[in-house]
């Protein structure tokens, strides 16, 4: 009788302390027993300093140059009138020629910074706009740009923008990233295409499905740039489930498809810096070994163990178990490797791990 009645108050003090477990203090109520035949207990409050979430630091290597704060944004000149600019998460680049600005891309989050970055190294006009890909987080600010600017983009990207533009959708082009529909692009092509302007020339590429169809290699020959979106991310693990690529096989294959070419600074669309070969190589080595790991998993972790516990009369919860359990296995391989060579990899490696496992099994 005298433990059951310490029992209820105690596990009321535990279940307290958990729903304490709210903003940035900690109450914690701690339940002590007095002496005597019929203890009352005493309960008094104890203010926790809270844990901060374990998140490995940040090498670093994954930093970049500093976004002026005055104007929320940072142009360099990389080469021969080649510029990039950037506001911290989203990266664009754009050409004077002579005869006007070749702009490539329009992520809302620059928005109309980007225009100012453009008037501040030149009195061009801007005259063609690129699509690197259909991804409203990256293009959707494009119809701030002048409506008689020449508009490229693969016929893949073309057909994506077709659908984006369908009145009748239920939801905005854009949601949460901003921006709106964006013209249509005035040239498509489908392998490969060269823009010369001026004193400049960029060889746009497709080289099959990777991020999205319709994605494309921009080359800049004279200046040795390689800009190519939501696949490499120079000093940082991808964006979750490998920057959400649509064909595993061929994100893969996009890294060495991008070392065919002979570039020295490469622009990946997203953060703060900029990257060269040696990126691309790190992040390459890096899938390489988490699909190397993902393939172990996959012989290691035991299935018809895991069915023991989970039993079939529900399979969905058999195999969430089972694929949770191989990325796990996937990100403890690769971790010890990686957390101090790419940032945040902590993050999201077990979220690459499983859609490399996927892919293992289905592709
Ligand atoms: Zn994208």
């Amino acid at each position: 009788m005298k433990r059951a009645k310490f029992l209820v108050p105690l596990l009321l003090a535990l279940a307290l302390s958990l729903a304490a477990c709210t903003g940035n203090t900690e109450v914690t109520r701690v339940v002590t027993a007095t002496p005597g035949p019929t203890p009352e207990p005493i309960v008094k409050e104890v203010v926790v300093t809270p844990t901060p979430p374990s998140v490995a630091p940040v090498p670093a290597t994954a930093s970049g140059p500093a976004i002026p704060q005055d104007k929320g944004y940072l142009v360099e000149e990389i080469g021969d009138g080649l510029y990039w600019v950037t506001e911290g998460a989203y990266q664009v680049m754009f050409l004077t020629t002579g005869e006007g600005v070749i702009a490539v891309d329009a992520p809302p989050s620059i928005g109309e910074k980007y225009l100012q970055a453009i008037a501040e190294v030149t009195d061009e006009p801007i005259t063609h706009v690129i699509y690197s890909h259909s991804h409203a987080d990256h293009i959707a600010a494009a119809s701030m740009f002048p409506s008689n600017a020449v508009i490229i983009a693969q016929e893949e990207t073309a057909s994506q923008l077709e659908r984006i533009n369908d009145p009748n959708r239920s939801f905005p082009y854009g949601s949460f990233v901003g921006g709106s529909d964006v013209p249509m692009p005035t040239v498509t092509f489908s392998d490969r295409y060269t823009l010369e302007v001026g004193s400049q020339t960029l060889e746009l590429e497709y080289r099959g499905i990777n991020h999205e169809p319709g994605n494309i290699f921009i080359y800049a020959p004279e200046q040795k740039v390689l800009m190519l979106v939501d696949i490499i991310f120079p000093g940082w693990t991808p964006f979750e489930d490998l920057a959400l690529a649509e064909d595993i096989p061929g994100y893969i294959e996009a890294h060495a498809q991008a070392l065919s070419y002979d570039f020295e600074t490469f622009i990946g669309g997203h953060l703060n810096r900029l990257g060269n070969r040696r990126d691309v190589e790190i992040q390459q080595e890096y899938i390489l070994d988490m699909q190397a790991n993902a393939a172990q998993a996959l012989q290691t972790v035991d299935f018809f163990a895991i069915a023991q516990e989970t039993g079939f009369g529900n399979p969905w919860l058999l195999f969430d178990t089972y694929l949770d359990a191989v990325a796990e296995e996937c990100a403890k391989l690769t971790l010890p490797k990686w957390e101090e060579r790419l940032g945040a990899a902590d993050i999201w490696t077990v979220e690459h791990c499983f859609k490399l496992a996927e892919s293992l099994r289905i592709d």
